[in-house]
C-alpha cells in the first residue's frame, strides 16, 4: 500500500482476523494492536466517506484525521502487517467490503470511544477488547461515579493521584497541596515575551491528503507519533514552567499562551495520557519546572480530561438530547462566519477556530459557551458546531464539555452552577475589551456590551429555577439591585435581534 492511495493489498496470506483500526486509536502499543501478529492479522482502516462528506467539517481537521491514520498505517506496514486502507460509504459498507474480499474473519477492535460506533460495530459482530486509550477503565470510574451524590471533579482527582501515585507520598499531597487553582487565575501579562511556537511541516503523505481535500493546512498540527512527541517536548522545555499561573488567561498578542496544544494527539492516540504525565512529573521531580505549573497540566490529564470520559460513558445515552433550560434560538451566524459579529471577543475566538480549528478551554468556555447558554442557543446546534469546528473535538469529550460543562442543558447533573459571564468578567481575564465598540461596564444603550446585557438578561429569564440553587441565588438576587431592568429587557431583545441577523 502506498500511504497516500489505497488499493487492495497484494498478498496470498490467509489471514486468521481482521483488525480495525477506528481514526482515534493510532497507537501500536494500545487497543487491539497491543497483542496483534502481522502474519496473521490483516489490519483495516475504513475511510469513510460519510464521515467527510455529511457535515461541515472544518477542513483542518479532516486534514488532521485523515494523514494521521494514513502516516499510522504505513507506519504499521514498516512494521510487517498487511494494511488495507480502504475508502468507503461508511464503515459497514468497509467493513462488508474487506469480508467479502478476505472471507468472513473475526474482526477485533478495541473499545470504540463514542456511544454511536460501538452500537455500530457491535451490530457487525466486532469483537471488542478493552480500550486502554485512557488511564482509567470504564468500570472503575462507573465505580467511583455510583458512589457519589455529587460528582465533583476534584473529589475524582484526588483519589487519581492516590490511585495512580502521582505527586503524592504515602497518600499525602506533594507540598502538602492537592491543587494550585487559587493561584492560577492571573489575568493576562504585560510585556511578556512568548516562547516561539513549533511548527510542524508538511510532507508528501500530508501534501497528497490536503491535494485531495483542495486544503491548504496549517502548521500548527503534527499527523505523525514524531510530530507528536516534538509537540510534547515542545511544551516541556518552553510552557510547563509558566502553564499554570496563565491557564486561564486570553491575550490578544499570543493564541496558545503556555498550552500545550497536545489535545489532537491525546485523542488520536498518537501519544498517551501516562508518557505525557510521567515526562511532565520527571520535570518536576528534576527540578526543571514549579509544582504549581506541573500540577496544573497533571490535574487536566488524569484529572479532567479522565473524567470527563468516564462522565460520558456514565450519564447514559440520553444525557447527548438534554435541553434543560428549553433554549431554541437557533446557532447564531456569527458563528459559522467571524465577521458578522462587532463583539471583539466574539469575533477574535471564531476566527482563531476559523483558521487552525483551536482555540483554549477558557475562549471555549468563557466566550463561545457562555455566549450560547446566555443567549439561548440550542444546545445540540451548539454542540454540533463545535464537534465540526475543533480539531480535538470527539463524541466522548465534547458531549459532557458542553451540554453539563458549558451550557447547563443537563439541569446541572455535572455541574452545579451555570458558566455564565458579563463583560465585566471578560474584560478582566481577556484583552479583547480595549478594541472593542462596545463597552463592558454598560448593560443599556447602544454601546452596552451584548454579553453585560445578556448576563443579566439570562437571570432574569430563568430566576425562578436559579434562585432554588444555593450557588446561584446570590446572582439572581444582584438583580434586585438593577434599577434599569425595564430598560435591560428591552435592550436585550434588541440585542438577540442583532445577533439573529448578524448586526450585532
Ligand atoms: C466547552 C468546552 C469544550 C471542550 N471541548 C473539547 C474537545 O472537544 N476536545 C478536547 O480534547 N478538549 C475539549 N475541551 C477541553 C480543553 O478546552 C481542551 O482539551 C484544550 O483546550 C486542548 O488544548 P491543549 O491540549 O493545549 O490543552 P492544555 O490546556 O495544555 O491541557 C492539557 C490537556 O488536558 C486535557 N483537558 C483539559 N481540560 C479538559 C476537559 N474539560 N475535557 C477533556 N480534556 C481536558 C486535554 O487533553 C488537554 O490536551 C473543552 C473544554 C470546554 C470548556
Ligand atoms: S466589550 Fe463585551 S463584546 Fe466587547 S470584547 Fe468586551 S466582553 Fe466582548
Amino acid at each position: 500500500m502506498s500511504a497516500t492511495v489505497p488499493t487492495i493489498p497484494d498478498v496470498t496470506a490467509s489471514f486468521q482476523r481482521i483488525i480495525f483500526i477506528p481514526f482515534d486509536h493510532l497507537n501500536v502499543d494500545r487497543g487491539a494492536l497491543k497483542d496483534a501478529n502481522p502474519k496473521t492479522d490483516l489490519v483495516l482502516f475504513v475511510q469513510s466517506k460519510r464521515m467527510c462528506a455529511g457535515r461541515t467539517w472544518h477542513p483542518e481537521k479532516l486534514f488532521f484525521l485523515i494523514s494521521s491514520a494514513r502516516h499510522f498505517a504505513a507506519l504499521l506496514e514498516e512494521r510487517g502487517f498487511t494494511v488495507w486502507f480502504l475508502e468507503a460509504e461508511n464503515t459497514p459498507e468497509g467493513i462488508a467490503e474487506a469480508q467479502a474480499h478476505w472471507g468472513v474473519l473475526p474482526i477485533v477492535c478495541a473499545e470504540p470511544s463514542s456511544r454511536r460506533q460501538s452500537a455500530q460495530l457491535a451490530e457487525l459482530g466486532v469483537q471488542f477488547v478493552a480500550n486502554d486509550f485512557f488511564v482509567t477503565p470504564r468500570e472503575l470510574f462507573h465505580t467511583w461515579a455510583k458512589s457519589q451524590q455529587t460528582f465533583v471533579m476534584e473529589n475524582f482527582y484526588r483519589a487519581q493521584r492516590v490511585r495512580l501515585n502521582i505527586l503524592v507520598t504515602d497518600g499525602a499531597p506533594e507540598e502538602g497541596r492537592w491543587n494550585f487553582d487559587a493561584d492560577n487565575r492571573l489575568p493576562p501579562p504585560k510585556e511578556y515575551t512568548w516562547p516561539e511556537r513549533l511548527e510542524h511541516h508538511r510532507d508528501e503523505t500530508d501534501n497528497d491528503v490536503a491535494a485531495t481535500l483542495g486544503y491548504r493546512p496549517t502548521t500548527t498540527w503534527a499527523t505523525t507519533r514524531e510530530g507528536a512527541l516534538r509537540q510534547l517536548q515542545h511544551f516541556l522545555d518552553y510552557h510547563l514552567e509558566g502553564f499554570g499561573p496563565l491557564e486561564d488567561a486570553v491575550t490578544l498578542d499570543e493564541w496558545s499562551l503556555h498550552h500545550s496544544l497536545l489535545s489532537p494527539y491525546l485523542n488520536n492516540g498518537l501519544i498517551t495520557a501516562d508518557e505525557v504525565v510521567a515526562a511532565a512529573v520527571e520535570k518536576y521531580q528534576a527540578g526543571e519546572a514549579p509544582l504549581q505549573s506541573v500540577e496544573a497540566f497533571v490535574r487536566q490529564i488524569i484529572g479532567w480530561r479522565e473524567y470527563i470520559n468516564g462522565m460520558y460513558w456514565f450519564l447514559g445515552s440520553d444525557y447527548r438530547e438534554l435541553n434543560g433550560l428549553d433554549a431554541k434560538r437557533p446557532l447564531l451566524p456569527l458563528f459559522g462566519d467571524s465577521s458578522t459579529t462587532k463583539m471583539n471577543c466574539v469575533k477574535q475566538v471564531v476566527s482563531h477556530v476559523e483558521k487552525r480549528a483551536w482555540t483554549h478551554h477558557i475562549p471555549r468556555l468563557m466566550i463561545l459557551s457562555n455566549l450560547a447558554l446566555i443567549t439561548g442557543t440550542h444546545p445540540q446546534q451548539f454542540l454540533d458546531w463545535m464537534r465540526e469546528r475543533f480539531i480535538d473535538a470527539t463524541e466522548w469529550v465534547m458531549v459532557p464539555n458542553i451540554i453539563g460543562m458549558g451550557v447547563h442543558a443537563d439541569g446541572g447533573r455535572l455541574m452545579t452552577k451555570p458558566y455564565a459571564a458579563g463583560g465585566a468578567y471578560i474584560n478582566r481575564m481577556t484583552q479583547f475589551c480595549k478594541g472593542c465598540q462596545y463597552d463592558p461596564k454598560k448593560r443599556v444603550g447602544d454601546d452596552a456590551c451584548p454579553f453585560t446585557t445578556l448576563y443579566w438578561d439570562f437571570l432574569d429569564r430563568h430566576k425562578d429555577e436559579f434562585v432554588k440553587n444555593h450557588r446561584m441565588a446570590r446572582q439572581v438576587h444582584g438583580l434586585d439591585r438593577l434599577t434599569d431592568l425595564p430598560e435591560l429587557r428591552v435592550r436585550a431583545k434588541e440585542v438577540l435581534a442583532g445577533l439573529d441577523e448578524g448586526r450585532i
